[in-house]
């Protein structure tokens, strides 16, 4: 079965930047354009949410699943340090569509749109024979010209992330359990990281603003599966040391392994990034206390495309991709398949 990294690939032989203006075109979070004389670029993502593969309807309401159409596209701008400006969105409905649910999934649309200063200006509808499917395009800004790629990490930079990895997918197993309805905090933290994400855009927009990161990308497939791509497009491999990584260790307690859901859980939309080592004590010094934590998890290191996870400098292994392939029937976001084992 052929993977999503290989269509990608395929279609970035196939149309490959042929203009001046493009200064990124297929295969990073957003493309990258400009015009004549423009002091920024502008920057735009397209994310879709198929029903019974993205989502379930008796899993979440429809203002909530209007509120995560626009977040994961904002997280794709978030990731290369945009700022939001614009979005329209694209509906395939169903015929038993009400009315209401319609009202509500534009509601959630553009209340958490509004939040991160991102306008709805258009769209399309159209009927769908088997599931909604929702199309949003997100348009964001950069400040000055200061964009942060996947590409541009080096071999010995410091490798972060923002916030907690593996509470979507938590939420997922809860929902995947029967447990719609939370009845203690951790649970109810968990089902909201899962329906409700908020992208890292203050976050991301700092980093870039920073001067101090060389890369950066969000983390939507689970970071086996995200961070071989950023390892990818810069050329190095890297190495996680599962002992630092920022766990959801509530999820134990529910029988599922923190480190797994944190390596292959998917939809946390946080922040990856990597720093030059020398400026690691200045950018934990002057982040800001108020946005997203960040921690240091590894390290990029030789070797282009190899993922290495240790604990504490012991037992060295390669990490295999585990995370969610849109075209592997193995995925876990609709077969629930992510092994406790990491
Ligand atoms: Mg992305």
């Amino acid at each position: 079965m052929i993977s999503e990294n290989e269509v990608i690939r395929m279609l970035q032989n196939r149309f490959p930047v042929k203009s001046k203006f493009i200064k990124k075109g297929i295969g990073d979070d957003a493309a990258v354009i400009t015009t004549k004389n423009a002091g920024e670029y502008w920057l735009v993502t397209t994310d879709m949410l198929v029903e019974n593969i993205d989502f379930r309807c008796d899993w979440t309401t429809p203002r909530q699943l209007g509120r995560k159409a626009i977040s994961v596209n904002l997280s794709d701008l978030a990731a290369m340090g945009a700022r939001p400006r614009y979005f329209t969105v694209a509906l395939g409905l169903t015929s038993g569509i009400s009315r209401r649910w319609i009202a509500e999934f534009y509601r959630g649309l553009t209340e958490q749109g509004g939040k991160h200063e991102a306008l709805l200006i258009g769209g399309d509808l159209s009927s769908s024979e088997s599931g909604i499917i929702i199309s949003v395009t997100a348009v964001g800004e950069s400040l000055g010209r200061k964009v942060l790629y996947r590409s541009g990490g080096r071999e010995g930079d410091a490798l972060y992330v923002t916030g907690i990895l593996g509470r979507s997918a938590a939420g997922l197993r809860l929902l995947s359990g029967g447990c719609k309805q939370p009845s203690t905090r951790s649970q109810r933290l968990a089902l909201q990281s899962h329906r409700q994400p908020d992208p890292r855009c203050a976050a991301g927009l700092w980093l870039a603003q920073s001067g101090m990161i060389r890369c950066m990308m969000d983390l939507s497939d689970g970071l086996s599966v995200d961070l071989p791509r950023l390892c990818a497009a810069s050329g190095v491999g890297a190495e996680i040391d599962v002992a630092r990584l920022p766990l959801f260790t509530d999820a134990a307690s529910w029988n599922l392994n923190p480190v797994a859901l944190a390596l292959h859980g998917g939809e946390d939309f946080e922040l990856l990034f990597a720093v030059p080592d020398s400026k690691a004590a200045r950018l934990e010094r002057t982040y800001p206390l108020d946005l997203q934590p960040i921690t240091r998890i590894g390290r990029l290191v030789r070797g282009k495309g190899n993922i290495w996870i240790h604990r504490d400098g012991k037992n060295h292994r390669q990490l295999k991709e585990r995370g969610f392939d849109h075209f592997r029937r193995n995925a876990c976001k609709n077969q629930h398949s992510c092994a406790n084992d990491p």
